[in-house]
């Protein structure tokens, strides 16, 4: 299985040796519009974030930085004629490993099937608020 190939342009090859500071898990189903939004809404979010690893349906897709995509964001927001800042009809949910602290974003979330660490460790639990 592939990455689609409509989220090819969210990896930045140039960051790829990098350690992500959080991930963004796309559910497969979504579109590149919606992508677009999520990283507009995370990158807001989370300012500590340089490096973002980009996940669809679980899987590593590759990484980015900040720069590439806030740079894509604004491209997308201005083909699309968007006003921007954009009001997100969603919410970001952020999900944290017990074992390796990574973070993962997640737009559509079913606590019924929480997603894994990218590294491995296992199911993530849902950020404490
Ligand atoms: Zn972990």
């Amino acid at each position: 299985m592939g990455v689609p190939d409509r989220f090819q342009a969210l990896v930045d090859d140039r960051s790829a040796s990098q350690a992500p500071d959080a991930w963004l898990d796309l559910a497969e189903a979504a579109t590149a519009e919606d992508a677009a939004e999520a990283l507009d809404h995370l990158l807001a979010t989370d300012r500590a974030v340089q490096y973002l690893g980009v996940l669809v349906g679980g899987e590593k897709a590759g990484i980015a930085s900040r720069a590439h995509l806030w740079h894509l964001a604004r491209a997308f927001d201005d083909a699309a004629g968007r006003e921007l800042p954009g009001e997100p009809d969603y919410e970001l949910v952020a999900w944290d490993c017990p074992v390796c602290s990574a973070r993962v974003w997640r737009v559509h979330t079913d606590p019924r099937h929480p997603p894994g660490c990218p590294n491995g460790c296992g199911p993530l639990r849902p950020e404490v608020v």
